[in-house]
Order: structure tokens, then C-alpha cells, then sequence
């Protein structure tokens, strides 16, 4: 098929990802439900087949842009071109405003939470509230949590979390809360926090930029690179001096531990600091798609390889050896956790909570491949049935800040529509979700309560552990 595309262009990116997934075809049956994105592609190529016309710029542009690279489908390398084509279409027609707004997380809970009553106020179901949401590129019918009266920064710095704790304060930890966690769902970082302590850890929680995620989905380069850069020199340096990254968020994780060091092994500076010889590229074994090391190395001919494996990605104007720093001491939080258990050092002495919940493992969760953690760890509080949602085709189809836009809500709730079906036959006490995006969907499309399980764990720890976590066990280095 010949079409017009100037070479490079980002038509030209998104029109290769069609040809490409035509001839294999295998995500068509699969994908058909569960991705937005698939079955669009699909009909523009039955379309072109059938009529000859080819897709214009504008249907190239909102294909790429049902992707909320919610990693279902099999191929990375499909995934990185269409964040490849979303970006150049943004580097050469911009960005509109109102996504400027929508993606920033950290600026609109600042901004918000400085004024809670009177943002409760208009972004409440009135005609004053649809107004602002819609001015602010947000859907009228989308409902907002209420912005809470502390957020966890300020939570965390009464406390003195902000500054290190002492070297002698035992093993260390940093926690990476995320920007919904810190600005709209702060009890599940303090519950985080109050965790972690009652295990013996001594926790640092520096002010941080956001993970990055939503601008890297709307194709905004400078601002996600500008914030990997800025979190990528505190977390380096954190990991250098021994500390435990912990993200309660899978796409904070998710981001950190596997976009972010994607080709980072490849770069020269990694290849210099493990003594390759010139004639072949060494690179760690991988243990899973979150790119930690899992011992040993594998070793490859530089003459057949050196154009495949380098380091030529999104990420790769940055630090090789810090975002391998980063990547290598990322960890999730429950999977922290139950690593603890394992060395008897984990959360325990639970006190019963008699419910039915219903747990949903999400999309970035279930990316990195180190299995259902909290399961293991709620099925350790007495009386608490704590059931999997089984099946990996599932998606919330909130995707990150995409649901909030006013172009996409409709088709976020068309998207999500699959797994609300599901929970409805389950009809749980309560969903329990890691994800605070899928929290916020479910939290207005079905009528049962939403926690993180952090959240059970900490409610479940006997009080004087848990009373004694609110900064009062663990102190500041000054
Ligand atoms: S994403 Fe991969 S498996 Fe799916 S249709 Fe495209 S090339 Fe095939
Ligand atoms: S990452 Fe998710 S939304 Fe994007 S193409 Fe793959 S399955 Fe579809």
C-alpha cells in the first residue's frame, strides 16, 4: 500500500504501527474489548483494503491517542512507536492548553488543595462546577474526589519525613508516593508510611516530581523528561547511599523500574563500568519486564547486535548508570512487604476484619510480573476473605488523567465497561485496587467501596505498632 507520508513524520510512525499489526493480526481477536486502540486500527485498515482510501492525519492523530499504554498487548516495541508518533505529532502541533492543565497532577492538587471548600464547591454537580470542569478540560460528568485538608507532603514534613533519617536508624527506605496519592488520596500514604514503620523501616519521603506518567501519554516529552530528570537526581542518590525505592502506585513503579532503564544497559558508560571487552555488549540476565537484574550475564557479538541493543529510547538523554541506580533498587510496595514476611521482618500480629473483598491486580501491576503480593499478604488477616479478580484482559479504562479529558470520557467508560461487568456478577463488600486511577473509576461507575490494600494492612496492624507510626518511631537526621 504507497501513501504520501513525508518520511519521519509522525503519520508516517502511526502508519507503519497499522501496516505492521495487519500483517500479524494477532491482537484483533484479543484486543477487541479490552483496547481502544485495536479496534480503530483495524477498521482503518479493512477500510483502506476495501475502498483504497488511506488514513488522514486527523484519524492517525486520535488513533495514537487510544492508547493509554495500558500494556496489554504484547509487543513493546508497537507500544514505544505509538508513544513515538503521540510525541511527534505534539512536538510539531503542540499541545492543547487544557491537556497542559489536565496532565500536570501535582499542580492541580497543589492549586486545588490550597482552596478545598471553594474547589469542592465548583466542582460539585452544579452548573458553576460543569462549567470549570469543562474550562479546565475536564468532562462534566467526571466526578473528583474531594480535595483533602492536608495533603501528604505537608502530612509528611510535620512529621519530618522530608529530611533522612539517621544512618543508624536501621535499614532505609524512600518512599515515592505519586501525585494522587500526595494530593488526593493522602491516607493511602500515610497508611504507607505508618506500614512500612510498623515493619521496623525508617522512612524518607523527599518532595518529588511527578512519576511522569500522563505527559509521557499525551506525548509532552519536555515535561516528562524534565521531571524523570529532576526525580532521577534524588532517587539516584538515595539508592547510591543504600536506600529502598518504594512506590504504593504500579505506574510510578512501573515507570521508574522499566520505562525509564529501558536500553540504559546497552549505553557505553554501563558497558565501560562493567569492563566489556570492545568486541561484545554485556547485559545483565533479566528476571522480568521491570529490567531488575536477576544475577548473571548475558553476553552478545557487538558487530551483529550494536544496532539493536543501544540505548536509543525515550529516556536515553538521561544517566544510564542512574537510572539503572534507580531501576535496580525500585521496588513496589507489597512486594516489598512480603519480600519482609519472608525474612520474618514483615507486617504481622494482624487483628481479624471480617469482609469480603474483592481484589484487582491493574494493568502496570500486572506489566511487572512479580505476582498478586498484597493477595498473599491480606490472606494473613483473620477473617478477611480477600478473592482475585482473575484474568489479564481486564482495563478500568481510566488511564491515568485520559478519562478526565472531555474528548475521552465517553470512551473510557465504554472501555471499562467489560471489568465493571464482571465486578457487578462478583457484587464484592468492597474492591480492593492498588491503582488509584482505577480507584477514581470505579468510585463512579459501580456502588462499592474502593481501598488500596495498604489500607487493610495498616487498619489490621494491632494499635500500639500502628499508634506508634505517626513519625514518633522513627527520628530525623536534622
Ligand atoms: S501488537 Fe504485536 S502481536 Fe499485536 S497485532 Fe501488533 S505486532 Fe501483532
Ligand atoms: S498499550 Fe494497551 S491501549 Fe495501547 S495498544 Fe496496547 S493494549 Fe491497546
Amino acid at each position: 500500500m504507497r501513501t504520501s507520508y513525508p518520511p519521519g513524520s509522525p503519520e508516517q510512525i502511526a502508519y507503519r504501527v497499522i501496516q505492521d499489526c495487519a500483517d500479524c493480526d494477532c491482537c484483533r481477536p484479543i484486543l477487541d474489548e479490552a483496547c481502544l486502540f485495536f479496534p480503530e486500527l483495524y477498521r482503518l485498515y479493512d477500510r483502506q483494503t476495501e475502498t483504497g482510501r488511506t488514513p488522514s492525519g486527523e484519524e492517525l492523530r486520535a488513533l495514537v491517542e487510544r492508547c493509554n499504554f495500558c500494556a496489554l498487548c504484547p509487543c513493546p516495541n508497537i507500544r514505544a512507536d505509538i508513544i513515538r508518533a503521540k510525541t511527534a505529532f505534539v512536538a510539531r502541533d503542540g499541545l492543547p492548553a487544557r491537556v497542559r492543565w489536565v496532565e500536570d497532577v501535582q499542580r492541580i492538587g497543589k492549586v486545588c488543595g490550597a482552596f478545598p471548600r471553594l474547589t469542592g464547591r465548583l466542582l460539585s454537580p452544579t452548573r458553576a462546577g460543569r462549567r470549570l470542569k469543562r474550562w479546565i478540560g475536564i468532562h462534566p460528568e467526571r466526578r473528583l474526589p474531594e480535595f483533602p485538608r492536608e495533603h501528604f507532603r505537608a502530612w509528611a514534613r510535620r512529621r519530618g519525613l522530608h529530611r533522612k533519617p539517621r544512618a543508624a536508624a536501621g535499614k532505609r527506605v524512600l518512599y515515592f508516593a505519586g501525585c494522587t496519592a500526595t494530593y488526593l488520596f493522602p491516607g493511602v500514604a500515610r497508611a504507607t508510611v505508618e506500614v512500612l514503620q510498623a515493619c521496623g523501616l525508617s522512612v524518607f519521603c523527599p518532595p518529588l516530581s511527578c512519576c511522569g506518567m500522563p505527559s509521557f501519554l499525551e506525548g509532552d516529552r519536555e515535561f516528562t523528561l524534565r521531571a524523570a530528570s529532576k526525580n532521577l537526581a534524588v532517587l539516584s542518590a538515595a539508592a547510591e547511599e543504600g536506600y529502598d525505592i518504594l512506590c504504593s502506585c504500579p505506574t510510578c513503579s512501573f515507570m521508574l523500574r522499566g520505562l525509564m532503564a529501558e536500553g540504559a544497559y546497552f549505553a557505553e558508560a554501563y558497558q565501560k563500568a562493567v569492563g566489556s571487552d570492545p568486541r561484545f555488549i554485556r547485559v545483565p540476565a533479566r528476571a522480568r519486564a521491570g529490567g531488575r537484574a536477576a544475577g548473571g550475564m548475558e553476553i552478545f557479538d557487538r558487530t551483529m547486535f550494536q544496532h539493536i541493543l543501544k540505548d536509543d529510547g525515550y529516556f536515553s538523554g538521561l544517566d544510564p548508570l542512574r537510572r539503572i541506580a534507580v531501576a535496580e533498587k525500585t521496588f513496589d510496595v507489597g512486594e516489598y512487604l512480603l519480600q519482609r514476611v519472608g525474612e520474618g521482618a514483615g507486617p504481622g500480629g494482624f487483628s481479624p476484619l471480617r469482609r469480603k473483598a474483592l481484589y484487582y491486580a491493574p494493568c502496570h501491576q500486572r506489566e511487572q510480573h512479580f505476582g498478586r503480593p498484597y493477595l498473599d499478604l491480606l490472606r494473613r488477616i483473620p477473617g478477611l476473605e480477600a478473592a482475585d479478580l482473575e484474568g489479564n484482559l481486564y482495563c478500568c479504562g481510566l488511564a491515568g488523567v485520559m478519562g478526565f479529558k472531555h474528548d475521552f470520557h465517553d470512551l473510557s467508560i465504554t472501555l471499562g465497561g467489560r471489568l465493571m461487568r464482571r465486578i457487578e456478577e462478583i457484587h464484592p463488600q468492597e474492591i480492593l485496587t492498588d491503582c488509584l486511577s482505577c480507584r477514581l473509576q470505579f468510585a463512579q461507575l459501580l456502588p462499592y467501596p474502593v481501598r488500596h490494600p495498604i489500607e487493610i494492612l495498616r487498619e489490621a496492624l494491632p494499635s500500639p505498632a500502628a499508634g506508634g507510626t505517626g513519625g514518633g518511631g522513627q527520628r530525623p537526621a536534622g
